[in-house]
């Protein structure tokens, strides 16, 4: 069974970001565009998948020391709700009832509530993992360290290429990396609204699907390139819709249930 299906796929809202279009993609205007951080939960009849984790629940309390100069710069608004356990309460479900974990990669706004998840199977790209610890320098700010460390002894299941998660076609973690190492999107296959693609952070705005331009903060911006390139295909060959993370108009337009 290759085309089976995923049962319902939840949008949670995380943090509110600010940041100008330019910083989002190359050679993009000075606009300030108010972005969303969302987690993504999907019911399977394997179990809860939970598709990365927003920003730490920390965040919500004390900001900065949290973040340190991202908070203000990045000019985080986040409630305690809007923590990724709680957001899943919100729904009806039991946190200790999410069995795996995908992370499309660990900067801050996705990596947040990795450790509320300590019996969870996670799955992330062969890479991500040593670079968060231990990124390049002008990166390192964007991985917070007390994200990682209390995840070091969890069930990490590392993928080096495009991988199908279930064993049945509904959930397929793509390797689309170049914004970091290990970035990956993860492709979703509903039964009434079809399939549809979440791209973490290898797309951040609609616009980069028609420049193809990357990040300024990207690791590897020609990878970057070939990844916005690979989902762009996946859209105009009907394959699937694109759920960009970040976008606001995704953000306000698609429903943020989906059976
Ligand atoms: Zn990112």
């Amino acid at each position: 069974m290759t085309n089976a299906t995923a049962d319902k796929l939840i949008a949670l809202p995380g943090a509110m970001l600010s940041m100008r279009e330019a910083d989002l993609m190359l050679g993009g205007s000075d606009k300030v565009l108010e972005i969303p951080v969302p987690s993504f939960l999907i019911e399977h009849r394997n179990g809860l998948v939970l598709f990365d984790t927003g920003c730490n629940p920390r965040v919500a309390v004390e900001p900065e020391a949290y973040w340190g100069p991202l908070a203000k710069l990045l000019n985080v608004r986040m409630s305690p709700e809007m923590a990724v356990d709680r957001q899943i309460r919100a729904h009806g479900y039991d946190p200790a009832d999410v069995k795996f974990v995908v992370v499309s990669h660990l900067h801050l706004d996705h990596a947040g509530g990795l450790a509320l998840f300590p019996h969870a199977k996670f799955f992330v790209v062969k890479g991500e993992l040593p670079y968060a610890y231990w990124p390049d320098r002008h990166a390192q700010p964007a991985f917070i360290l007390e994200d990682l460390l209390p995840t070091r002894r969890f069930d990490w299941n590392e993928v080096t290429e495009d991988t199908d998660l279930m064993g049945d076609g509904s959930l397929q973690m793509l390797k689309t990396a170049g914004h970091t190492p290990g970035e990956c999107s993860l492709f979703v296959r509903l039964k009434q609204d079809g399939p549809i693609v979440l791209t973490g952070d290898t797309i951040h705005i609609r616009a980069q699907l028609e420049t193809l331009k990357g990040m300024a903060i990207d690791y590897d911006l020609e990878q970057a390139g070939e990844s916005i390139r690979r989902l762009r295909r996946i859209q105009d060959l009907g394959e699937a819709r694109l759920w960009v993370s970040h976008d606001p108009d995704d953000w306000a337009n698609y429903p943020h249930l989906m059976k």
